[in-house]
């Protein structure tokens, strides 16, 4: 069910260390799940470090027993009522939910994607409440993060998630694929990948990575994985037809039923269900901080046809995240509502010490602030924010009144980026504004880079890490076996292309290997290959991979050479087998390579395609006599004197 290249994949991710993670005192408290001797009091106490946690946590022990009993009101009784694996998890979806309301994915709508976590969490635990195929608070946590696959690649690749997003469109299924096809992984892997790190159960682990397909998951008709995998997906169905509008619920409607009738809901316990939960997601969207737009109600949908208001389109260039800083009340109502109204996401401070504390929050891109405040003005305010990581890199617009060219070159040796005289000109803020917005983007993009490499260093040091595991080597050789080559191809494969670099493969294979055995041994063919391999290894550039695929076939992966200089390394490793001597006893018998090199160009779709053309080309070098090097283009292009490539028939079709 799992195959290896995911699994890599995702490894990969995980040892880079951006997923999302809890921080705080939900942190502390998976670290103290792995403690042994571990009590309720020290726990309690960790918790009651938090007051806003533990306020959510007795909130939560409350819902579970709202029947009468008596309430609880200390840390210490939730911990009992709710056991701590159950605490801990909410501690996790509590802090996920605090730390990732905002993020750099354009295409991603954070607050949307909670208000409807949360949604589907309250209505997973109801139906679960309902039909008793889940424990309460477990439906809640697991229903709150079904999505969290999204969540993650929304942080990892920000700019291409929000591509690959958009293309999708409203489609699961185009949008899995287009995961696939841009980060070899998608959100059900990664969902299922995190809650597996945040110690979720394997019997709900798996129910949510296949809820959005139940079909799939083929487990036992009626098994409790088969029910629960239902119930997610109810559950999840539940919230979007709570948040749809009136056609888009109809269209929803069929398939829900089908869903809750097999939890024994029909359609009147369905509406009722759905007005419960608009209430309750209410009340939680207040204590969570998470948006909740009032639901229709279920009944009454027809009168509510009309979709949302489209947002402002803003003025020019991405939307920004600003924050507006003036003592001045009315000034900063203007600007921010102008900004607003720009489409740009505007917070607004009336200090400087208030700004501080919401940059650091909000992590805006761009800071308007007013010179002149009480208390921290905004020169202090500018090198305070200079003074720390993230601070460096935003971008800030100074508002002032003073035109004072000794006061001027003050405030750029704080840190102040431009300037933006009061009172305020709305068009010359607009122009200040797409100053910032370029060299926002500008930033943005040497950013970019940076996570690329960083993050393509880390898939390598997995790579590394994983080959010194002896499933992945070959014992004869010591190479890498066939399963690392096409997991590392496959890294490789999208690595080079995110940086735009050329890669090639050459697929080695020994001439009339057959023979050696057959008048020499079995065990001399042996020591023949392993020389052959070890000989590959020290002819071969340091950043060149040579793996053995299996009998007398070799694999070299080139990240970064052209056709050009792969054609030359090959030339050089055949020469060095050519030139060698393996084992005196075998003499005078000559042993040599044939090499297929192919190289990534238009016309090769994927690593299979790849493979195939270096297959096609040791083919060639073979049927032309063995002992040589032969590289092969895909069918129908040709190369021109010039080293330019051409079609020579009509291309291919396949992307
Ligand atoms: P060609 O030039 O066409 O490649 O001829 P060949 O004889 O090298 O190719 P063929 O595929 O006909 O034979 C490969 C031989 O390699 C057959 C098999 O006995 C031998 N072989 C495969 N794996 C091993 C191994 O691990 N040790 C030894 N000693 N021989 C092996
Ligand atoms: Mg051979
Ligand atoms: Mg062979």
């Amino acid at each position: 069910m799992i195959d290896n290249l995911d699994n890599a994949k995702i490894e990969a991710v995980r040892a880079a260390g951006n997923l999302p993670s809890p921080k705080g005192v939900a942190l502390t408290l998976m670290q103290l799940a792995e403690k042994e001797n571990i009590t309720n009091q020290e726990i309690a106490r960790v918790i009651k470090s938090d007051p806003a946690l533990a306020g959510r946590i007795l909130r939560a022990a409350n819902s579970v027993h709202a029947g009468g009993r008596r309430p609880v009101v200390s840390v210490n009784d939730a911990l009992v009522v709710l056991g701590f694996a159950v605490v801990r998890q909410l501690a996790l979806g509590f802090s996920l939910i605090a730390s990732y309301s905002s993020g750099k994915c354009a295409g991603f709508d954070y607050h949307a994607f909670w208000s409807q976590s949360l949604l589907s969490g309250l209505a997973v635990r109801a139906l679960g409440a309902r039909s008793r195929v889940i424990a309460v608070e477990e439906g809640f946590i697991v229903g709150l993060l079904l999505r969290v696959g999204e969540l993650a690649l929304a942080t990892l690749y920000p700019v291409e998630y929000a591509r690959v997003l958009s293309d999708a469109g409203p489609s699961r299924v185009d949008l899995i694929r287009g995961e696939q096809r841009g980060f070899a992984m998608d959100h059900q892997e990664l969902t299922r990948a995190l809650l597996q790190d945040w110690g979720l159960p394997p019997a709900l682990v798996e129910p949510a990575y296949f809820h959005e397909f139940p079909e799939r998951a083929r487990f036992e008709s009626g098994s409790r994985a088969d029910l629960l995998t239902h119930l997610l997906s109810a559950g999840r169905l539940l919230a979007e037809v709570a948040l749809a509008d009136n056609t888009h619920r109809q269209t929803l409607l069929p398939r829900l039923t089908e869903l809750t009738t097999r939890f024994g809901q029909d359609s009147a316990s369905i509406a009722e269900l759905i007005d419960a939960l608009g209430k309750e997601w209410g009340e939680w969207g207040a204590i969570l901080q998470v948006a909740t737009p009032p639901i229709a109600p279920f009944q009454a949908v027809a009168a509510t046809a009309a979709g949302p208001a489209a947002k402002p389109v803003p003025a020019s260039g991405e939307a920004l995240r600003i924050l507006v800083v003036d003592d001045d009340a009315a000034i900063r109502l203007m600007v921010a509502s102008t900004l607003a109204n720009w489409g740009h996401t505007v917070y607004s401070a009336s200090s400087g010490e208030e700004a501080l504390r919401l940059a650091v929050e909000m992590s805006p891109q761009m800071v308007l602030v007013d010179w002149v405040m009480p208390g921290l003005d905004g020169i202090g305010f500018c090198k305070a924010l200079r003074a720390t990581r993230l601070g460096r890199t935003i971008y800030v617009l100074m508002l002032t009144s003073m035109e004072d060219d000794e006061r001027v070159m003050e405030a750029f040796e704080a840190g102040v980026d431009d300037f933006l005289a009061k009172p305020v000109n709305l068009r010359m803020l607009r122009a200040r504004l797409s100053a910032g917005q370029r060299v926002i983007a500008l930033q943005a993009e040497v950013a970019r880079d940076q996570d690329e490499i960083r993050r393509f260093a880390a898939e390598l040091a997995v790579s590394n890490r994983r080959l010194k595991d002896a499933a992945l080597t070959d014992s004869l050789t010591g190479l890498p076996n066939r399963r690392y080559a096409l997991d590392r191809l496959a890294q490789e494969w999208a690595g080079t292309a995110r940086l735009a670099r050329p890669l090639a493969v050459m697929m080695i294979d020994i001439d009339h290997f057959k023979s050696v055995n057959d008048s020499h041994g079995h065990e001399a063919g042996d020591q023949v290959l392993a020389w052959v391999g070890e000989t590959l290894k020290q002819t071969a550039r340091a950043s060149d991979i040579v793996c053995r695929l299996g009998g007398e076939e070799f694999l070299l992966i080139a990240p970064g050479a052209d056709e050009e200089s792969a054609r030359v390394c090959a030339e050089r490793l055949r020469v060095a087998v050519a030139a060698g001597v393996p084992l005196p006893e075998i003499q005078p018998l000559k042993i040599t390579v044939s090499v297929g090199v192919a190289c990534r160009m238009p016309g090769v779709a994927d690593i299979a395609g790849l493979i195939r053309l270096a297959d096609q080309a040791l083919y060639q070098a073979k049927a032309g006599g063995r002992n040589r090097v032969v590289t092969v283009l895909p069918e129908g292009f040709e190369k021109k004197p010039d080293g330019s490539l051409k079609f020579s028939t009509t291309p291919p079709l396949n992307r």
